[in-house]
């Protein structure tokens, strides 16, 4: 299965805090990562196998957004920032809106994101 994990900058310590957590619900799971550049980055140097897209602000978000349309990404974690402004906004807003669309669950926030992890097998 294949889960996006994108972090703005302010939230990717969080993020490498709860891939950690849920280490093994991801093993067990046999969940594939794929990620925005930079927080792929951080990912990896936690140890863990990720799919890297382009950085966010590049186009990476974009990517994500692409793979969701294609049915090929099948859930969303993406710890936004709400206290900073991002150049890339309308790339951030076509990935939530196409999960919307395609029914994808998505989660921007670690207590949504718990709840979605526990969900999986
Ligand atoms: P990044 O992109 O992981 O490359 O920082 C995240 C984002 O800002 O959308």
């Amino acid at each position: 299965m294949e889960i996006a994990i994108i972090a703005h900058d302010g939230k990717k310590a969080e993020m490498v805090q709860f891939l950690n957590e849920h280490k093994s619900k991801l093993i067990a799971a046999n969940a594939t990562l794929i990620a925005t550049g930079t927080t792929g980055s951080q990912a990896e140097k936690a140890g863990f196998k990720v799919n890297k897209q382009l950085s966010g602000p590049l186009g990476g978000d974009a990517q994500i957004a692409a793979r969701v349309a294609e049915g090929k990404c099948k859930m969303v974690i993406f710890f936004r920032d709400p206290l900073e402004k991002h150049p890339h906004e309308p790339d951030v807003l076509m990935l939530l809106r196409l999960c919307d669309v395609h029914n994808i669950p998505l989660a921007t926030n670690v207590a949504s994101a718990d709840i979605l992890i526990e969900s999986l097998v």
